[in-house]
């Protein structure tokens, strides 16, 4: 209800009847799924411990009711807000976050669980561990609060019901678009992560020069598609997974994976009708709406314990899954650190034979990924390039294991005329560079983390593209050491204009220590402004820092002059 009311907001006493009968809302903030996820286990957990729940994304929320909750009997509101960059809010939180930033409300008589309890880093390998943990002690607090009691751990509730067509038309199928029908047919602006562009890759090329990493210079191009960028911004790719661990996964799990099918949720009130886009086939979800290649979360193997029919191996997904010490140990070992995704789980435990829409239900969505973007609108406004590192590598039980979406797009090369197309749309960024160009900057970016670096130092060298002759040339000696320093100074770019003699200014003691250790001094260029200013620059600096009177520093300079140190090629 919620999710396809896509542009219209939905005010909180419509929530409040969507949620009929429910008094959990678990409101998320969610940039690459996580929090979402954490969410839905959350809104699914309150029912569980005796009380009804559903999570919502703040955003299709209108949350100025927020207040209104209250009017439901024992109401409690969870905020599972993932942050972004440096704390920054995550998109679909903005909006939220400006609007608490404003303080004009009050929320008296609102429950919310929302204090920072804990501080999870996504990429943290134990973020599990810990939101099971923290769960732990959470809902025993809320039900003691409310009075409630826990009506067991185990129980097993299926969300969805499913529907399989022997003969669906082909044309009311999803096929990969992450939310319109046939928005992957029918291209149109403005395009975003619900309507993303199917941008061709005009150029795919490897960075590294030898050994066995691979990273990959792409270029989108995004001509006709109305997207702006800057330099600074990211890049989101929806990827598609392996077809080979797709074809395998349905090997083992006996399915016709052609077969087409919908997930509805069971809950008409529900804010998801479906887990995914729906009606589709088994082979578009695994390949692209479902992670099977990421490690399963303890819920999901928890689910799946009850489909193992050697009594062993039940025994040992139950220990695996309970959040006792061993369990977590267990879960540690044999799921994280081997890293086993849910085909590998499948293939070690060979008596699991879960049928494949609980499969469907339970696996998170396969999200995009972000990239920032390396390149500059100044120089090539048509074109987002990224700089990608493929991950590639062996788990210690020795399978072999693919990025999906850097192992995907490495396939992604183009052919003379014939690009092969990506779906992406681009995602702001607070990441900027100052907006004087005569701002000093430091840049620090080892890896492909000089990706966006690239798009500010396009950014820069585009104000100074028409006048700084032979820039190439130069980087590149610098690069090579053969000039040690290189400062520019491109007058027009700023509202006060920066010419040479100030930097020699601004670096009087470089200057001064050159002087002094039998540096020479070449200029060259404008006779009429340009040579006079530098004179008198330098005879500024041998002033201050050589300490003398003007007519010792004349007389200083007058020496190098006459020793050749000091040389003038000048025109006017
Ligand atoms: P996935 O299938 O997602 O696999 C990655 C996962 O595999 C890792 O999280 C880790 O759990 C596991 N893994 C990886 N290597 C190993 C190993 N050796 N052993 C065990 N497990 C391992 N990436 C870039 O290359 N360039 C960028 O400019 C860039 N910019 C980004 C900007 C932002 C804002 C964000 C959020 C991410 C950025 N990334 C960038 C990362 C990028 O989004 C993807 O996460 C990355 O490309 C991997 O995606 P994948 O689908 O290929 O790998």
């Amino acid at each position: 209800f919620i999710k396809y009311c896509h542009f219209v907001k939905i005010t909180m006493h419509d929530l409040i009847m969507a949620v009929f009968g429910k008094n959990v809302i678990v409101f998320y903030g969610s940039q690459t799924g996580t929090a979402e996820e954490f969410a839905a286990r959350l809104a699914r957990d309150a029912t569980r411990y005796g009380m009804k729940g559903m999570a919502a994304d703040p955003e299709e929320c209108d949350m100025d009711d927020l207040i209104k909750l209250s009017e439901i009997d024992n109401s409690l509101a969870i905020f599972c807000l993932a942050t972004y960059g440096e704390g920054d809010p995550t998109d679909n939180a903005q909006e939220f976050y400006d609007w608490l930033q404003e303080g004009t409300e009050d929320l008296p008589g609102l429950k919310y669980a929302g204090k920072p309890t804990l501080k999870w880093d996504v990429s943290n390998l134990y973020i599990e561990d810990d939101f099971v943990t923290w769960k732990e002690n959470f809902w025993p607090a809320v039900c003691e609060h409310y009075g409630v009691t826990s009506i067991g751990e185990d129980i097993s509730m299926r969300e969805y019901a499913l529907t399989e067509f022997d003969e669906a038309p082909l044309d009311k199928l999803y096929k990969g678009e992450p939310a319109r029908l046939h928005s992957f047919t029918t291209q149109k602006p403005p395009f975003d992560a619900k309507n993303p562009f199917l941008a061709p890759v005009t150029v795919n090329r490897e960075l590294h020069k030898g050994g066995d990493r691979s990273c990959m210079h792409i270029e989108f191009d995004i001509s006709g598609s109305r997207i702006r960028y800057d330099a600074g911004d990211h890049v989101a790719v929806f990827p598609v997974n392996d077809s080979e661990v797709v074809e395998k996964l349905g090997q083992r799990l006996n399915i016709d994976l052609g077969k087409a099918f919908t997930l509805t949720n069971v809950d008409e009130d529900a804010s998801k009708r479906h887990p995914f886009p729906c009606p589709t086939t088994y082979r578009i979800a695994l390949s692209h709406y479902l992670d099977i290649t990421n490690t399963p979360r303890t819920n999901v193997l928890k689910e799946l314990t009850e489909y193992a029919t050697d009594p062993k191996e039940k025994e040992f997904l139950q220990k695996l899954t309970s959040p006792t010490p061993e369990g977590k140990a267990l879960y540690n070992e044999w799921v994280l650190k081997d890293h086993r995704n849910i085909l590998a789980v499948l293939e070690d435990l060979s008596s699991l034979q879960p049928p494949i829409d609980h499969i469907c239900e339970l696996l998170p969505r396969l999200h995009a990924r972000y990239y920032s973007i390396s390149s500059s609108p100044k120089v090539t406004p048509t074109k987002i390039s990224i700089t990608a590192i493929l991950v590639d590598y062996t788990t210690r039980t020795g399978r072999h294991q693919k990025g999906v979406a850097t192992s995907w797009l490495k396939l992604k090369q183009p052919v003379g005329d014939q690009c092969p197309k990506v779906p992406v749309y681009v995602r702001k960024s607070q990441f900027r560079l100052p907006f004087k160009p005569s701002v000093p900057v430091l840049m620090i970016g080892p890896g492909t983390g000089i990706a966006p670096f690239r798009g500010f130092i396009q950014d820069r060298s585009q104000a100074k593209a028409d006048d700084f002759l032979y820039a190439d040339e130069l980087e590149k000696y610098k690069e090579d050491g053969v000039l040690t320093k290189l400062y520019v100074a491109f007058s027009r770019d700023q509202p006060e204009k920066v010419y040479v003699q100030h930097l020699l200014a601004e670096n009087g003691e470089e200057i001064w220590k050159i002087l002094q250790s039998s540096g020479h001094v070449y200029v060259c260029g404008d006779a009429r402004h340009m040579a006079h200013d530098v004179d008198e620059t330098l005879q500024q600096i041998v002033m201050k820092k050589g300490q003398m009177e003007r007519s010792a520093a004349q007389d200083y300079l007058k020496r190098i002059r006459t020793r050749g140190r000091y040389q003038c090629d000048v025109w006017s």
